[in-house]
């Protein structure tokens, strides 16, 4: 039987990241001269959000602002869902899939290592990608499995940076904060 991939040795490292006070118009500056449609924003080494070539046109573009003006941290897509880099390529997909993302930031001792894209999966196996397609549903996400993800991003309780929160009955929360609900 064929050794299972895991997601560490399919993804890309050193992904290219941005620092949450930089203008829009720098990060679109980067995007474009490193030719990708998105970068991810890092804080103290942890993904705190993505910002993609959509939050531009939708949150600033389509809204009259000026991208010079607009720091990267007041449009980006924040908490981030963020994976294990020792799971197999096949669960990762399946959580893209369900939950209706296309890249997932790679975090290990709660910091970002890498990005793995859907288009990194198929690239290796092209049999998951047909399965794949099942897992993808445009019309909506599927929010149990939403739910179970591990985020990375502020804490919703004590606002701390963490890559590891979870929702607690729909609240994104770190571990402290965890942790004291338990002992309430
Ligand atoms: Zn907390």
């Amino acid at each position: 039987m064929r050794k299972e991939v895991v997601v560490k040795e399919a993804m890309k490292s050193n992904p290219v990241i941005v620092k949450p006070t930089i203008t829009v118009l720098e990060a679109a500056k980067l995007m474009r001269e490193k030719k990708i449609g998105n970068v991810i924003v890092v804080e103290k080494k942890q993904p705190t959000g993505i910002l993609t070539e959509s939050d531009i046109l939708k949150k600033v573009v389509a809204e009259g602002k000026n991208a010079n003006e607009i720091l990267v941290e007041e449009v980006m897509s924040t908490p981030i869902i963020v994976t294990d880099p020792y799971i197999p390529v096949e669960e990762a997909m399946k959580t893209m899939g369900k939950c209706n993302i296309r890249r997932l930031p790679v975090v290990e001792n709660g910091e970002l290592i890498g990005i793995i894209t859907h288009k990194d999966i198929t690239r290796i196996s092209p049999i998951l990608n047909e399965i794949a397609r099942e897992w993808y549903n445009i019309a909506k996400k599927d929010e149990s499995h939403l739910r179970a993800q591990i985020f990375s991003g502020k804490c919703e309780d004590c606002s701390s940076l963490s890559t590891n929160l979870k929702n607690v009955d729909g609240r994104l929360l770190c571990e402290n904060c965890m942790d004291a609900l338990k002992y309430q």
